[in-house]
């Protein structure tokens, strides 16, 4: 059975103080109230991925980063390679979120060799993809996350693409307090994994997790998860408070 899971993008926020502050209440809640076969990935900027596993170790929730670099190593100041990532011990790494493809320029081909770097990595991507607000009001919304699925991962083996993670964000509904309605979010997704069944098969789209993502909070979360294709959600600022995040992966 596919996982269910829960990821929280810190994106570029919190200082080291407050990032250990809520890494030890996520720690503190998780042990308390462990959601069962709920899997919970914590994505903390960069500087903080040391002190999250860290702090991972005496709980039960997993880090990520939220970008990694496309080459092995060299002369690319202020970026990270997969190689820096996994000799941390770091599992997941967002890769295309949205906000990396429209304020650092990241297209579809350069997340194809993101995804193929982290995974030769043993590092599980986990690829956003999603729709503006104007491609959804020309009802073009289903071709543009076929093409961002189509340019970065349908080129993978079976092999790698079976340990993928997708999540949808329509780019309309992140960070602004406009969530996809539950019917919304089931058809994009159905349709995500009717791709993946075309592509790789039935039993293969029947395994990939597929998340949702876009001001999913404490409040809307379970009926958004209780769809058959949502099989949990990527969450940005309903992270930043442990008591939310700690309700979100409790809405299953
Ligand atoms: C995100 O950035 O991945 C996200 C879903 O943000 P938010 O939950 O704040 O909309």
């Amino acid at each position: 059975m596919r996982k269910k899971i829960v990821a929280g993008n810190w994106k570029m926020n919190k200082t080291f103080q407050e990032a250990d502050d809520l890494l030890f209440e996520i720690k503190e809640m998780l042990n308390k109230q462990n959601p069962e076969d709920v899997q919970v990935i914590v994505c903390p900027p960069t500087l903080y991925l040391e002190l999250a596993n860290d702090i991972s170790f005496e709980s039960n929730f997993f880090v990520g980063a939220q970008n990694v670099n496309d080459n092995e190593s060299g002369a690319y100041t202020g970026e990270i390679s997969a190689p820096m990532l996994k000799s941390m011990d770091i599992e997941y790494c967002i890769i295309g979120h949205s906000e990396r493809r429209k304020h650092f320029g990241e297209t579809n081909q350069m997340l194809k060799d993101k995804v193929k770097k982290a995974l030769e990595n043993e590092i599980i991507p986990i690829f956003c993809c999603g729709e503006l607000l104007p491609e959804r009001q020309a009802e073009n919304h289903f071709n543009i996350v076929e093409k961002q699925l189509v340019e970065s991962l349908f080129s993978l083996d079976d092999y790698d693409f079976s340990k993928v993670i997708i999540a949808y964000e329509p780019i309309w509904a992140i960070g602004t307090g406009v969530t996809a309605s539950p019917q919304q979010a089931q058809e994009m997704h159905e349709h995500i994994r009717k791709l993946i069944a075309g592509k790789y098969g039935k039993e293969i789209a029947d395994e990939t997790t597929i998340l949702y993502g876009g001001s999913c909070n404490a409040k809307n979360a379970k009926d958004l998860f209780e769809n058959p294709d949502v099989d949990g959600g990527l969450i940005g600022g309903a992270s930043l408070k442990a008591v939310d995040f700690i309700k979100i992966a409790n809405s299953f």
